[in-house]
């Protein structure tokens, strides 16, 4: 059986840009992801760069610094079976230009720095990566249907 898990998405400000916000929600739902919390944002430099610390040696990091600050992302936590590795199957491969159409980064990303989405790679930085953007009372349980 499938454990149930959560994980970080951010929707990035390239995709936000071009209008695809809802057209990627959908896809998190349509694949049985729950949306436990949800924000629209503008990250700072240093939120940017303290997202992407375990990063800061790399000789991209400055630009994916200042790309992610660029403008405004959408944050969510998404919860269901396996939810880390169901929503990076749906992300696709790292650099735009090798994912597959279909996938998020395929439809609607560019290159490998403006690719449209993040996904936590693990449960554990999902832990930390959800505590990043959201306190315990934004996340909320799918809430049962209201009797008749
Ligand atoms: P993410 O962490 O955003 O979900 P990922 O886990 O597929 O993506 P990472 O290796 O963690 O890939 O890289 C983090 C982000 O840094 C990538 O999503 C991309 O935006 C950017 N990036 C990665 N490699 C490069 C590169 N060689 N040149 C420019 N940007 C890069
Ligand atoms: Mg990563």
């Amino acid at each position: 059986m499938a454990a149930v898990e959560r994980t970080l998405s951010i929707i990035k400000p390239d995709a936000v840009s071009k209008g695809a916000t809802g057209a990627i929600l959908s896809r998190f739902e349509d694949a049985g992801l729950s949306i436990l919390a949800l924000k629209k944002i503008r990250l700072s430099e240093e939120q940017a760069r303290g997202f992407y610390a375990v990063h800061k040696e790399r000789p991209f990091y400055s630009d994916l610094v200042e790309f992610m600050s660029s403008g405004a992302v959408v944050v969510s936590v998404l919860e269901g079976p396996d939810a880390v590795s169901r929503h990076r199957d749906l992300l696709g491969p790292t650099n735009s230009n090798e994912a597959p159409k279909g996938t998020i980064r395929g439809d609607f990303g560019t290159d490998i720095e403006r690719n449209a989405g993040h996904g936590s790679d693990a449960p554990e930085t999902a832990r930390i990566e959800i505590a990043y953007f959201f306190n315990a009372t934004e996340i909320l349980a799918p809430v049962a249907a209201l009797p008749a």
